[in-house]
């Protein structure tokens, strides 16, 4: 059908039309809130170059679930800065570890918000690397046996889900086999699957403290020009045991959101990563751009692409916006 007869504007021409003709949905239950957790009391440490996240201790963190909780938004994610670092990141399967001691207190006053840790070493490595180094390099198998500690150590502390974020070969299957045999065959996995070795994480860095301090993370985390090779990763995490598979970084990957979607149609989760955040926070606090229709739109985008699930610091914000809706 073609002008005059079919005329695309017909189901423009008000918000109600609009409503009733639109594809893709936004809502609370897409979002996950990550949270930065740190040693003390009383902290809410400003992460400069992310406007509007800040670390916090254990008690200021359990006050933010409640919030959380409050608008909606179903589930959250927690990353850990240790007291002291070391070269094997013994603070990251410590059982009084930080995020260790967010999760029990937080699973207490909060129950039913859904509780996810991110399971790496770089938080908690004095080199700053996602694992074991040896002769310069990660060491792929001895950095495994660490992970699936610190995984089987948040579990116990009352985590409901373990992220493997370090894009180790063979990570999601070591750490479903040690929970299964501990008795928690009943925890999911969601499995950073196709994580890129991404610019976009620089202001992460500065809140999670966990910039390498040689060399990058180019010999464990993809190259950004891998489409295809993304597949064969998520193949393999699902083939391990993933229940849940992640895009990370997600705008600048929404090719790969949705090939992951449409060829394995997976419960899919993407990481709208700090870059992205930052710079629409960047360029809103200069009036550049309208922050709330800018923030909406890159959310619906990455929903429209495929992911069922958003990993964004905007989720508050977010949520907030649907609630008047
Ligand atoms: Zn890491």
């Amino acid at each position: 059908m073609e002008f005059p007869i079919y005329r695309p504007r017909r189901l423009r021409k008000n918000e109600a039309l609009r409503r009733m003709v639109r594809e893709t949905r936004l809502s609370v239950d897409n979002l996950i809130m990550p949270l930065f957790v740190v040693p003390g009391r009383g902290v809410g440490e400003p992460v400069e170059s992310m406007p509007g996240v800040a670390q916090l201790s254990v008690d200021r963190a359990v006050e933010e679930c409640r919030a959380i909780h409050d608008l909606g938004i179903p589930a959250v994610i927690f990353f850990g800065i240790p007291e002291s670092k070391d070269s094997v990141g013994s603070h990251a399967y410590s059982d009084h570890g930080v995020v260790q001691q967010a999760l029990r207190a937080v699973k207490k006053a909060v129950p039913e918000l859904l509780l996810i840790t991110d399971v790496c070493l770089c938080e908690y490595t004095d080199h700053g690397h996602c694992g074991v180094i040896v002769d310069g390099d990660v060491d792929n198998d001895s950095t495994l046996d660490l992970l699936v500690k610190e995984a089987l150590s948040h579990v116990r502390a009352g985590a409901d889900m373990v992220a493997p974020s370090d894009m180790m070969d063979g990570r999601v299957g070591a750490i479903r086999e040690a929970l299964d045999e501990e008795g928690f065959d009943q925890i999911a996995i969601m499995a950073y699957a196709a994580k890129f070795s991404s610019a976009y994480y620089g202001p992460f860095r500065e809140a999670a403290e966990s910039a390498p301090q040689f060399g990058d993370r180019r010999s464990y985390q993809m190259d950004p020009p891998n489409g295809d090779e993304a597949l064969r990763e998520v193949e393999l995490d699902i083939g391990e045991g993933a229940d849940i598979v992640m895009v990370k970084p997600a705008l600048p990957y929404l090719d790969v959101i949705w090939r992951v979607k449409q060829e394995f149609g997976y419960p899919t989760a993407a990481y709208n990563v700090s870059g992205e955040y930052s710079m629409i926070k960047a360029a809103a606090r200069n009036g550049w751009i309208d922050e709330e229709r800018v923030m909406m739109e890159t959310l619906v985008a990455i929903r429209r692409a495929g992911a069922d699930m958003i990993l964004t610091y905007f989720a508050k914000d977010a949520a907030k916006v649907l609630a008047r809706r």
